[in-house]
């Protein structure tokens, strides 16, 4: 990734009649990174990135691609291309002809076979143009629709929603590949997702859309450990939130009196908006410490009773039902011993260090 802008998004809207579908949108990437537009159904992202594909004109502001206006250039004038949610591959056409087809009467036969050849090299089908489409899997089809789109040597390759048609473990698979596949080839991805998970294991930076404004734009794990409300912080991974009054505040050490665990000291969170007196504390399940015996070495703890265990195999999540508030707590635990240490009605302590709470700042409510 380099420090150069190659895509610049400035005060970008755009309404259909009166709704407005996304607006206020700037946003700078870099050449080379991996960025995702995360965010729930309808909030927007396929709208972003058909605005800097060129198959929408922003109804306000601009798209700069490469330090370029794009204002009235047309998709197939950009230096974009896109890869879609149904792949678009033609099920009639052989592998080869579906790659090649971009290409086709733009370059000579031999220049054509060639890129054809590289591009379905570096998705790893290679030697496979004479496959007839309709005789792939999901995963070769996904990965034809990329080498068709790769062939065009574009700057920004853009990606709304690229697995959402596979199952988790291929998809799992093809996270991987697509990032390592990037990351050789020095392209900008620009992708749309609804997943957060898909988002945090590829991407360089995630930008979070709600309502068509875009709240967040960190990396992966700034994302998850300072969020900047309580909105991003439920969506990106599990949240326990908890209301909390702030007592004290010495430079960026928040004295605070919070729900079921009583006073302690946390760390500001620079993302948030100033926090009030009424303000929401995070806590991620996999912070908390679940014991039988008050937990020692913890300054602040809390007694209540199991309401739920589920076992997910490589962790056990508990709720736990604790006096101060009316939703239980959740608690992600490794499951190191193969064992379930704890079942429904089970009296437990929760143990838990200042340093690992989240300050979500003001209360909404
Ligand atoms: P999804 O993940 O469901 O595709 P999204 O976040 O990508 O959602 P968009 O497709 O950008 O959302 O749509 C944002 C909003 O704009 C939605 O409420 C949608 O109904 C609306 N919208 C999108 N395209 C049009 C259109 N051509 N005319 C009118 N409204 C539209």
């Amino acid at each position: 990734m380099t420090d150069r802008n190659i895509i610049e998004l400035r005060g970008v809207e755009k309404r259909y009649g009166t709704f407005v579908a996304a607006a206020g949108i700037n946003l700078d990437l870099k050449e080379g990174e991996f960025f995702s537009l995360l965010g729930p159904s309808g909030c927007g992202k396929t709208t972003v990135l058909r605005m800097i594909a060129g198959f929408q004109e922003p109804t306000k502001g601009s798209v700069l691609i490469d330090g370029q206006d794009m204002e009235g250039v047309p998709a197939n004038n950009r230096p974009t291309n896109m890869v879609f949610q149904s792949y678009a591959i033609f099920p009639h056409l052989n592998v080869g002809n579906n790659v090649a087809y971009g290409l086709r009467g733009k370059a000579p036969k031999a220049e054509i076979d060639q890129r054809v050849a590289e591009a379905l090299e570096m998705v790893e089908l290679g030697g496979l143009q004479d496959r007839g489409a309709g005789e792939l899997s999901g995963g070769q089809r996904q990965r034809v629709a990329l080498a068709r789109a790769l062939i065009m040597r574009p700057k920004v390759l853009l990606l709304d929603e690229p697995l959402s048609a596979l199952d988790k473990k291929l998809r799992e698979q093809m996270q991987f590949e697509m990032r390592n596949l990037q990351q050789s080839l020095g392209i900008t991805f620009v992708m749309v997702t609804h997943d957060q998970y898909e988002a945090m294991t590829m991407s360089d930076r995630i930008g979070v859309m709600f309502n068509g404004r875009l709240k967040q734009v960190d990396t992966p794990t700034t994302l998850y450990a300072r969020p900047c409300d309580q909105q991003v912080a439920s969506f990106i991974g599990e949240m326990n939130i908890l209301p909390a009054q702030l007592l004290d505040e010495t430079g960026d050490t928040l004295s605070i009196n919070a729900a079921a665990f009583g006073r302690m000291e946390i760390e500001r969170n620079p993302n948030v908006a100033t926090s009030d007196r009424n303000m929401n504390i995070g806590i991620r399940p996999e912070q908390l410490e679940i014991a039988a015996e008050k937990p020692e070495d913890y300054p602040s703890t809390v007694q209540g009773t199991v309401s739920n265990v589920a076992f997910y195999g490589e962790n056990i999540h508990y709720h736990i039902q604790v006096a101060g508030t009316e939703t239980p707590i959740s608690v992600s635990v490794p499951n190191y011993f193969h064992t379930v240490d704890f079942n429904r009605g089970d009296a437990v302590w929760l143990g838990l260090q200042g340093a690992s709470v989240i300050d979500l700042g003001q209360s909404t409510e």
